[in-house]
């Protein structure tokens, strides 16, 4: 693979950033996870849009246009040939010392790195192995008044810290507030259909603003789907009729178990969706 370094296309063994870099020592750095299809990059304003928001959370100013940036993901599509494919854009604070405010002097890092994901998953098998086992963690979402849960940043340890505590058989996360409302997955958000209407929580709550959260609930509205958002319990997830959980890379993945509770996977409402999904990627892209 090439990756983008810093405006070079450079070979994977060779895309190196310096020790002394921000987004290295101390997760200062904004990223986003996207998804080409057919060679083009899936929801692109939404993805920059949520990379402005945790610039500007972080105070990192990369200095590109929205135009620059997306130059930088295409070239390194094409220097790979890669049509179907997982891409993360980087932005870290770079290697600068000293004082934070004011609004310091920038020497940001600007990394693309793509890898093969084609439709349907990897050698034909599905890009998640199969439904979702899923279980709820002790480690608490941090609040928002700590870290903001929209900022999409390098650090990762909440998450990590909530998928150490999965059993075996388990895939994602439960991951919920400091008040024991459910929050999101550790890598993606959670929906449940309960009589007919999808849930899920609140972007009240620290929940990251999914971008397949976003698509999932305008598929919803427009197919009729009762939709409610708000602060659940674990109970309730755990007594619905159908639970999926969303990212770029799932999509719309559906969950066969929460603790002990199973559940058909993908259920009905869940099937409808993740076609919609599909009919969505298909007429955006092919
Ligand atoms: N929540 C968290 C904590 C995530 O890390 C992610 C994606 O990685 C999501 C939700 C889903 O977001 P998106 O649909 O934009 O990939």
């Amino acid at each position: 693979m090439q990756y983008h370094v810093d405006g070079d296309l450079v070979p994977e063994s060779e895309a190196t950033v310096n020790v002394a870099d921000r987004g290295f020592r101390y997760g200062d750095a904004a990223f986003e996870t996207l998804r080409a299809y057919g060679g083009d990059v899936f929801r692109w304003d939404a993805h920059a849009d949520r990379l402005d928001a945790t610039c500007e959370t972080l105070g990192i100013d990369h200095g590109l246009s929205r135009s620059d940036l997306r130059a930088r993901v295409d070239e390194t599509l094409a220097a790979n040939d890669l049509d179907d494919a997982y891409v993360r854009l980087s932005v870290t604070r770079g290697a600068q010392q000293g004082k934070l405010t004011p609004r310091p002097v920038e020497d940001p890092t600007v990394v693309v790195m793509v890898k093969p994901l084609p439709r349907g998953g990897v050698d034909g098998a599905d890009v998640w192995d199969g439904p979702a086992g899923v279980d709820t963690v002790e480690t608490r979402r941090i609040p928002d008044a700590a870290i903001p849960a929209s900022a999409k940043t390098h650090n990762y340890l909440n998450g990590i810290l909530a998928r150490r505590e999965l059993s075996e058989t388990a895939d994602e996360a439960l991951v919920c507030d400091v008040d024991g409302f459910v929050a999101e997955g550790a890598t993606s958000n959670v929906f449940f259909v309960d009589d007919g209407t999808l849930h899920t929580p609140s972007l009240d709550g620290p929940v990251l603003p999914g971008i397949t959260r976003d698509v999932v609930l305008d598929l919803a509205d427009d197919r009729g789907i009762p939709v409610e958002t708000g602060f659940y319990e674990p109970e309730q997830v755990r007594r619905a009729d159908e639970v999926f959980c969303t990212n770029t890379t799932w999509e719309v993945r559906p969950v066969a178990r929460v603790d002990g509770e199973a559940f058909p996977a993908p259920g009905p409402v869940t099937a409808d969706l993740a076609d919609a999904f599909d009919d969505v990627v298909e007429r955006e892209h092919y």
